[in-house]
């Protein structure tokens, strides 16, 4: 498997690369994204490929659950860098269907540290069933599990606004969030509220 990934670079390279030398040699100088894109480490939601986006037009953090812990130095670090440096117009919180982690949240496993970065999504899940009570019918549990989702996208969305640097470039006004759900079974994307 880890031979395919050199074999891929050897064809990004033919295919892609050397046929837009001007645009690679550009990027090469520097990168100026307009957005920073927050999402799940899932192998299927690849954000340039779902937002048909190009290379230096997303500076991306991924991680299990796409979510913005509370207290984190690797991510507010990212965040600081987006905001201060490469001065991001946008933040995106992407979601999705059948995601692993959110599936996660039901399950008790004797994982050490997995438990312990989803307590940070938690309350989604919680806010869900209090609002739904006990469901029993297939239909019912389907419908909560993305009603999990969509409302982990909002409960992440809701932490990133508490860290200052994102509270205070939102005040100026040099900065919006969006919270966005990717459809694995379409391939579309809709935005949360
Ligand atoms: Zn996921």
């Amino acid at each position: 498997m880890f031979e395919n990934i050199l074999k891929g670079n050897r064809e990004f390279v033919e295919e892609d690369f050397r046929k837009n030398t001007a645009f690679y040699q550009t990027l090469a100088k520097g990168q100026n994204p307009q957005i920073l894109w927050i999402g799940c480490s899932d192998s299927r939601v690849v954000p340039e490929r779902i937002t048909a986006s190009k290379p230096g037009d997303l500076f991306v953090h991924r991680n299990i659950g796409n979510i913005v812990p509370c207290n984190d130095w690797n991510f507010v670090t990212m965040v600081e860098y987006a905001i201060k440096h490469l001065k991001v117009r946008h933040i995106v919180i992407c979601g999705h269907s059948d995601c692993g982690a959110m599936k996660a949240l039901d399950k008790e496993g004797d994982d050490a540290y997995i438990p312990l970065w989803l307590n940070n999504a938690r309350e989604a899940k919680e806010r869900v069933d209090r609002k739904m009570g006990v469901v029993t019918s297939q239909e019912a549990m389907k419908q909560r599990k993305k009603m999990i989702e969509l409302e982990n996208i909002r409960l992440q969305t809701e932490h990133l606004k508490k860290y200052p640097i994102v509270a205070r470039a939102l005040e100026k006004g040099d900065i919006s969030v969006h919270g966005v759900y990717y459809d694995l079974e379409s391939g579309q994307i809709s935005v949360v509220t």
